[in-house]
């Protein structure tokens, strides 16, 4: 869940009672992290989110406690962005705070935001998106072995705004090599794939990551953890039946949570089935 410490909608507390709202006994917060001033949006929240963090590990950390008496247990998490070249910087940030749980993500190519807008991609060829994706994928291979995440984000956020061309770009053998590599990665440095409905809300109508990446993960015996990516009340835990249907037809019968490096596995049945 992300809060209006970043581009969120909401505050730290609604987020919390909204996912209270849903039935949820473990909840976690995930606020974007600041990234170097250098990779920024056009709009940006840069700036709030600096002067923020403070106050959202202070909001979360105290709402954890406050859950507690519940039996409802609050993490707290960050998704940092993966910057290659600057480790340094994620390293400096991560170091100050007592994060659960961090959740790497690519955003960013250089200092282009490749998720923010369709119009970036419309005067793209084929042969220019395809180069994104593989640079994407060789990013994420970087991203795993720099051992500072725990799971990966959205693991083909790339497609946001071409699905078409990616569904075309990964059905060839040598784009499959490459995801198959980034997916080792994750697995032999002990990364969890999140599986994540934002997609569903998204340009790609299709759940993070597509059917391709999931069988290849199945078969590679990696772990996920199940993610709704919640900018606002209405979507923690956004389409979690069907995440679950989803990732049980690849075999999938449980998902992760990780908590200070440590994973514990829950059990789920996918809907209409025990
Ligand atoms: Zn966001
Ligand atoms: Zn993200």
């Amino acid at each position: 869940m992300h809060t209006s410490h970043s581009h969120g909608e909401a505050s730290t507390r609604d987020m919390y009672l909204a996912a209270r709202s849903k039935g949820l006994t473990i909840i976690g917060f995930s606020e974007h992290s600041p990234r170097p001033e250098t990779h920024s949006y056009p709009t940006d929240y840069q700036e709030k989110l600096r002067e923020g963090i403070p106050a959202y590990v202070r909001e979360v950390s105290a709402l954890a406690r406050s859950a507690e008496e519940s039996g409802v247990e609050v993490l707290l998490g960050i998704e940092a962005d993966y910057i290659p070249m600057r480790e340094d910087f994620t390293v400096s940030f991560l170091r100050n705070y007592p994060f659960a749980y961090v959740i790497g993500g690519l955003h960013f190519q250089g200092e282009w935001g490749f998720d923010r807008s369709a119009d970036d991609w419309m005067p793209l060829s084929g042969t220019e998106r395809a180069k994104i994706y593989v640079r994407y994928y060789e990013d994420m291979i970087r991203m795993c072995k720099s051992r500072l995440f725990d799971i990966v984000a959205h693991p083909d956020l790339v497609k946001i705004f071409s699905i078409a061309d990616f569904r075309d770009w990964i059905a060839e053998e040598s784009s499959f090599s490459l995801v198959r590599d980034a997916l080792i990665a994750m697995r032999d440095n002990g990364l969890l794939m999140e599986v994540s409905s934002a997609g569903l809300r998204k340009p790609c109508k299709e759940i993070y990551p597509g059917p391709r990446i999931m069988s290849l993960a199945a078969e590679l015996g990696l772990s996920i953890s199940f993610a709704s990516d919640a900018h606002c009340i209405n979507t923690p835990a956004y389409a979690f039946p069907e995440l679950a249907a989803y990732a049980a037809s690849f075999g999938y019968r449980e998902s992760a949570v990780p908590r200070n490096r440590e994973l514990r596995f829950f059990p789920f049945s996918s809907p209409g089935k025990p």
